[in-house]
């Protein structure tokens, strides 16, 4: 079993860390993978692709079993989630299990995401649900049964919507974008990280 967990990271934040151990703490025996997009299809970052990259392995050096995937940071072009399942079903084959993990934020954009109507035949999908909040899922959401067995998500290997109810970690890479611009003391982010930003001037002029 292969679980992607994609996403900007710009930067990465203690919210991504807590849900990087919630996902290797649920999906025993899987392959956890941060996927750091190199081009953001629906949005544009404030840092390269190499810091924002070079940030996730400094932090996610204190959760051992997570890869960070450099699939998307090497190769051009926007960086759709499409392209990286394809990726991925090619080098792991057709029985593979592939669970795509998706922030309640996320979820609702699914609906203008490239090439949407192949995902249920590529992979499975996890909705990160903070504090069992109720997320309310796109039409295209509706072409995967509901399931909480985490056997069949396992067992299968595409086609399943599962719900994984996470703790609340009330922070984004904006609001530490903004936190740094206001010269904050604290970061919400490992302490590492607060001092790459700072060595590598980071986010300082972000709007
Ligand atoms: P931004 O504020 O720039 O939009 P972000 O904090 O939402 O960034 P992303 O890189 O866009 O971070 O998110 C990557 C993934 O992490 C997404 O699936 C998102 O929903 C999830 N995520 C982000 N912040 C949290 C958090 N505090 N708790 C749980 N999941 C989160």
């Amino acid at each position: 079993m292969q679980v992607l967990f994609g996403g900007t990271f710009d930067p990465v934040h203690d919210g991504h860390v807590a849900m990087a151990k919630m996902l290797l703490a649920t999906f025993i025996d899987a392959q956890v993978h941060v996927i750091p997009n190199s081009q953001p299809p629906h949005r544009v970052s404030s840092e390269s692709s190499i810091h924002r990259f070079k940030m996730l392995e400094i932090a996610m050096q204190d959760v051992p079993g997570v890869t960070v995937n450099p699939i998307e940071k090497n190769r051009p072009g926007p960086s759709y989630a499409i392209d990286t399942l394809q990726q991925f079903r090619s080098h792991f084959g057709q029985q593979e299990s592939l669970v795509l993990c998706l922030g309640a934020d996320v979820v609702g954009g699914l609906e203008h995401w490239y090439e949407k109507q192949y995902l249920v035949s590529l992979c499975h999908l996890c909705i990160l649900s903070r504090a069992g909040e109720m997320v309310s899922l796109p039409d295209i959401t509706s072409a995967f049964f509901d399931t909480d067995d985490l056997d069949l998500l396992s067992n299968q290997s595409c086609g399943l919507l599962y719900r994984l109810s996470t703790p609340d970690i009330p922070v984004s890479s904006t609001a530490v974008r903004r936190l740094v611009m206001e010269k904050a003391n604290r970061l919400p982010v490992p302490s590492k990280i607060a001092d790459y930003i700072n060595q590598h001037q980071l986010y300082k002029d972000v709007k």
